[in-house]
């Protein structure tokens, strides 16, 4: 059945719904508070719902008398406690001959009997929040607290319509059976933000109501909400609504206050658990400092031992690098109490200790045990004021980042701990193609490092590289003469001899015993690098045994060609360094 037109909805005269739902309410004039009773037809008679007050029930009698005889109501629904639902019970009780049988919830039993009717009550509660009357089954969905503490509302399966008391209440003007979207929420939201105790009250109705397949929303005030899309959005929104009383009370403000901040802290703490880049836990600080106080930046120091830190800021993205524990901040820091403002490079900044009571134990960086950030610094770097005054502190930021911190400091170790293994394994991947002794590259790096090279090499000929091979002359007899200890002394000199007269583009290579490479990249002549690291060999001076020892070297130049790989590189730059021996040593050959 689709929704009445316009011609068909008169308040005077009962309104179908859909197949066996009516409309039995009573219109008042100029009132926006306009109450809506219902009548379901079952096969043993009729069920009203919320039947209303004593202005509106002899109106409401009448609509019913056109759809079924007075005697074959046999149910009343009350779902809330207002004079406007069932203050006319006394009255029903007496116009209807019965027998009828109240459904509602136990706590609305006393104010029935207050209102005078004797009625027998059946409890949604006994009877497992279902009924099948007269073959049509109705299940009871309850929403305590929405208006009042045994509020409920009943849903119809067979129509897929959901009668509610107040909680899809709305003011309307004039008769408006049906919703016009999307405007009715502005209706339906003054309603709820005057009468609901608060959102997780709401939040849990609309939970609750979403278990069941409504397709139709029949309140008692205000509109008929009708269709899929309409009852979603519906839902969806009062379900983020953030409502309450105290939202318009001056003496609530405080609740309202402290709502908000749990709110961000919860946010907070989503973010912590749900993702492992750091930067979007310090985004979600940031998001809720920014409401609060001017903020610049936030930076964070997880400490690793008493020497170092992990510095964590915007500059790298929050990946963390290790620095030196920043020890005038900590001594700023350890002055006050939890949180600290004070000036630092002329802004007023807070600094922030996060501190676990469970000392864990630290360990240094790289190569060593994994640090465990037991404690950090949280530094929230504000704007200076224009008249240069500190901006104050207000109690939300304050209790914001009081209550942040366990948060933070998990968050900050797991930061920790993640960049403080990735940190070591590039330290062991570096070592790994170091050579010891030397400190230069060894062979393992050339597969690596200088395929790069010769890949850049062969996309630019403008880039040219050259390979350097270097041999120290009469090496044996060093080690005959002296010994091998003393071989690797001089081996380890020259190591160095060959760094310094490198650029730190260039690659050295230890090759193995005493033959190095060198390959040089970017407009360098490659001969002159080639003079640079003979003459640096050969001015090595040593001490002791070896006062008097002078090194030499032979060199072989090549320079890169277009089809040239490492092979074919190296075999031409090893037929110029036998070329300088051959020639007599202590020399360079260039191809
Ligand atoms: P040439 O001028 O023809 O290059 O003569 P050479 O003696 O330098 O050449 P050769 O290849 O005959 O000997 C290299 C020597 O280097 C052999 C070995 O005693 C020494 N050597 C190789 N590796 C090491 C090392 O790790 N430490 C020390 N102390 N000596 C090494
Ligand atoms: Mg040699
Ligand atoms: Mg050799």
């Amino acid at each position: 059945m689709t929704a009445p037109t316009p011609r068909e909805l008169d308040p005077a005269l009962p309104i179908a719904v859909d197949e066996g739902v009516w409309w039995v309410g009573h219109y008042v004039e100029g009132d926006a508070f306009q109450c809506h009773a219902y009548l379901v037809e079952t096969a043993d008679g009729g069920v009203l719902l919320d039947p209303g007050s004593v202005l509106t029930w002899p109106s409401t009698r009448a609509k019913i008398q056109q759809i079924m005889p007075l005697d074959q109501v046999r149910w009343v629904v009350a779902h809330h406690q207002d004079p406007d639902v069932i203050g006319a019970l006394r009255d029903i009780e007496a116009d209807l001959p019965g027998p009828v049988t109240v459904i509602t919830h136990w706590r609305i039993e006393t104010i029935i009997h207050s209102y005078g009717a004797t009625l027998p009550l059946l409890r949604v509660e006994e009877h497992d929040w279902t009924l099948t009357l007269g073959g049509r089954r109705f299940d009871f969905v309850f929403t305590p607290y929405a208006h009042f503490p045994g509020a409920f509302c009943t849903f119809d399966g067979q129509t897929g319509t959901l009668f509610s008391s107040d909680l899809f209440g709305a003011f309307t003007e004039g008769f408006q059976l049906y919703a016009e979207a999307p405007d009715y929420l502005a209706q339906v939201l003054p309603f709820h933000q005057h009468y609901m105790p608060g959102r997780e009250v709401l939040m849990h109705a609309m939970a609750r109501i979403r278990q069941h397949p409504v397709r139709r929303i029949a309140p008692q005030h205000g509109s008929i909400i009708e269709g899929d899309a309409q009852v979603t959005f519906l839902c969806d929104r009062l379900s983020e609504l953030e409502c309450g009383l105290y939202l318009l009370a001056d003496v609530g403000k405080d609740i309202a206050r402290i709502s908000k901040v749990r709110g961000e802290l919860t946010r907070l703490t989503r973010t912590v658990l749900g993702t492992h880049a750091f930067a979007d836990v310090i985004a979600s600080v940031a998001d809720s400092v920014g409401e609060l106080l001017p903020l610049d930046l936030i930076e964070v120091f997880a400490h690793l031992d008493d020497a170092s830190c992990l510095h964590f800021e915007p500059l790298s993205q929050y990946r963390g690098r290790v620095k030196p524990q920043p020890a005038h901040l900590m001594a700023l820091a350890s002055s006050g109490g939890v949180l600290n403002l004070v000036t630092l490079d002329g802004a007023p900044a807070l600094l922030v200790p996060l501190a676990s009571c469970d000392d864990a134990t630290a360990g240094g960086l790289p190569g060593g045990a994994l640090p465990v950030a037991a404690s950090a610094l949280l530094v929230v770097r504000l704007r200076a004021a224009p008249d240069a005054r500190q901006p104050a502190l207000t109690e939300d930021a304050a209790a914001y980042l009081t209550q942040a911190r366990e948060v933070l400091l998990a968050a900050v170790s797991k930061a920790a701990e993640l960049r403080a293994l990735e940190l070591q394994r590039t330290h062991w991947i570096e070592r790994s193609m170091r050579d010891e002794l030397t400190g230069l590259y060894n062979r393992l790096y050339l597969h690596v490092g200088v395929k790069q090279l010769l890949e850049q090499a062969r996309r630019s000929m403008a880039n040219p590289l050259a390979l350097l091979m270097v041999d120290l002359d009469h090496f044996k007899h060093v080690n005959d003469t002296y010994g091998h200890v003393a071989g690797d002394q001089v081996l380890a000199a020259v190591g160095g001899a060959i760094r310094g007269a490198i650029r730190q583009v260039d690659i050295p290579v230890r090759l193995g015993g005493e033959e190095f490479a060198v390959f040089t990249g970017g407009n360098r002549n490659a001969l002159t690098v080639a003079q640079r690291i003979h003459t640096a060999i050969g001015d090595l001076r040593f001490d002791g045994d070896i006062a008097a020892l002078r090194i030499t070297a032979s060199i072989g130049v090549a320079h890169f060609q277009a089809d040239d790989t490492l092979e074919t590189l190296t075999t031409r730059a090893d037929a110029r360094l036998y070329t300088a021996k051959r020639a007599g040593r202590d020399r360079i050959s260039v191809g």
